[in-house]
This record gives structure tokens, sequence and C-alpha cells, in this order.
């Protein structure tokens, strides 16, 4: 796995042990700016502000990712079976895709705020 980044303890748990954050505790939650949301093990653009919505989950939601920046797997933990997503670079754990998203895709990306940076536009 391609460690490039310092991790805040928190941070290292999602994208490496894949954690869930507490719900409603990330400030991307909220975010509404137009920008760039990067991974937070790797810098790699994975989601960008024109996909966001507001889910009602408490965590950051998008529709879509970049093509081709996050890949996924099937997670059977928990005694469910889930869509994990992950960092196609780096492999940090990002969240779930659950299939009750909006227009176009039908998909919700449900992303650990922890496991994001945010870079607003100018
Ligand atoms: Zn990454």
């Amino acid at each position: 796995m391609t460690e490039t980044r310092e991790l805040s303890p928190q941070a290292r748990a999602v994208l490496r042990d894949h954690a869930t954050e507490r719900p409603f505790t990330s400030p991307l939650n909220d975010e509404k700016r137009v920008g760039d949301f990067h991974c937070a093990g790797c810098g790699t653009l994975l989601y960008e502000s024109g996909t966001k919505y507001d889910s009602g989950s408490g965590w950051p939601s998008f529709w879509a990712a970049v093509p081709d920046a996050v890949a996924t797997t099937t997670d059977t933990s928990m005694g469910m079976t889930r869509t994990e997503v992950h960092c196609a670079k780096c492999e940090g754990h990002l969240g779930h895709i659950f299939p009750d998203g909006p227009r176009p895709t039908g998909q919700r990306h449900c992303i650990n705020g922890l496991a994001l940076e945010f870079h607003p536009k100018a």
C-alpha cells in the first residue's frame, strides 16, 4: 500500500482499517462550495462538487466519482452485503456505495469525510 502522506490517527483508521466516522461529524458533510475532493491518503482527485448532494445520511454523499478514480469490492462484514469503495491509487478505504442515490446514476457514494481533503476553487 502506497504511503505518501502523514495521516491523522482518525484518517488512518478510516483509510487503512475501514473504520467509519460518526455521522454528522465531518465538516465536509455540509460543504457546499465549488471544488474538488481529493484522497486524504494520496492526494488523488476522487470526487467533484458537481456530483455532491445532501443525502441526509450524515456523511458526505456523491452520485458519481471521477472516472477511474475509485474501485469497489464486495464487503460482507457486519452481516450485510455492501459495495465497499476505495481509492484506486492507494487503496485507501473511502466508504460504501448504495443503490438509492439520485439520477443520473442512482448511486449514493457514502464517503467518510476523514478520507477526503477538500480543495475549494477560488
Ligand atoms: Zn488514495
